[in-house]
């Protein structure tokens, strides 16, 4: 009988996933599968979250948003378990499921998980540590983590536009020096982003972003004067793609980025503190064997 380790958090998203149980079961059942099941809490850090051996299990479906993802996939892959990977997004922030095609409808996103082909999809890299969406750096993106939470679920990114007005009053900027073969930059920034994904808080931000090319899509907003910034913030918040060529962005696509800047600024890495820089970024191409993947490829 094949087997699934389905690893959920009962809190994340306002317990969405709780009430989704049964059709996770169902549906595996259906399937012919096996279902192993562990509960995630807070006791968790300190839990072996995979005490068996690495072979033991077909794939591995993990609930919740991108920040438990990104833990249980480091997990995996430093232990070295090359399992396949599933994802049901069932986070507050789940940018990177719905960018590989996943829904809130679990039914319909675990039929893809079950039939369709397994992908092998990159990752990114800061320093040793991979993620699946996006590291950002600069104090505008930290309204990301700022936006209050029932806010972002219940308004989507209307709360980002109210905070960006909230945040543009206290406007700062740092000063960077970004190199990779494609581009070099140094100068002012207001924040840059290095995404393996397309969206952040479901604001799609690198539109031409696809999850196996082997490039990281890297996206700087330099502009320091609010007249300029103003019309590339709407572009970007109405998903239009010209944002990325007006001259106040800086974009470009690239295997490999290394990013300094002359004081210490706030980093993010899918949602979680990010570490301090300079910090080097890759593109882990081909890493982690994913299921269900029907976009962006
Ligand atoms: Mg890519």
């Amino acid at each position: 009988m094949k087997r699934v380790k389905f690893l959920y958090n009962p809190q994340s998203g306002d317990g969405k996933m709780r009430k989704q149980l049964d059709v996770v079961f169902w549906m595996y059942q259906k399937y012919g599968y096996q279902v192993d099941v562990l509960r995630l809490d807070e006791n968790s850090q300190e839990m072996d979250l995979f005490p068996e051996p690495a072979d033991t299990y077909d794939h591995v479906l993990i609930a919740g948003g991108d920040g438990t993802c990104d833990i249980i996939v480091n997990e995996m892959l430093a232990r070295g378990i090359e399992t396949p990977v599933a994802f049901l997004p069932m986070g507050t922030s789940n940018d990177y499921a719905t960018y590989i095609g996943m829904t809130q409808n679990v039914e319909e996103s675990l039929r893809q998980i079950l039939t369709l082909p397994p992908q092998q999809m990159d990752l990114g890299k800061v320093n040793d540590r991979y993620f699946l969406n996006v590291f950002a750096g600069g104090y505008f993106t930290d309204f990301v983590q700022r936006t209050d939470n029932d806010l972002k679920t219940s308004i989507g990114y209307l709360a980002y536009v109210l905070k960006s007005f909230e945040v543009m009053r206290e406007l700062r900027t740092v000063k960077v020096r970004i190199t990779a073969k494609e581009a070099q930059y140094e100068g002012d920034m207001l924040f840059c982003t290095v995404f393996n994904g397309i969206s952040v808080g479901r604001m799609k931000l690198a539109m031409e972003s696809r999850g196996n090319d082997g490039l990281l899509d890297v996206i700087v907003l330099k502009t320091t004067q609010i007249t300029e910034l103003g019309p590339t913030l709407i572009k970007i918040l109405r998903g239009d793609e010209s944002a990325l060529a007006d001259p106040g962005v800086l974009f470009f696509q690239t295997k490999d980025v290394t990013i300094e800047s002359l004081e210490p600024i706030p980093t993010d890495v899918d949602g979680e503190k990010g570490p301090e820089l300079p910090v080097r970024i890759e593109c882990a191409s081909n890493r982690l064997t994913v299921l269900g993947v029907s976009a962006h490829l």
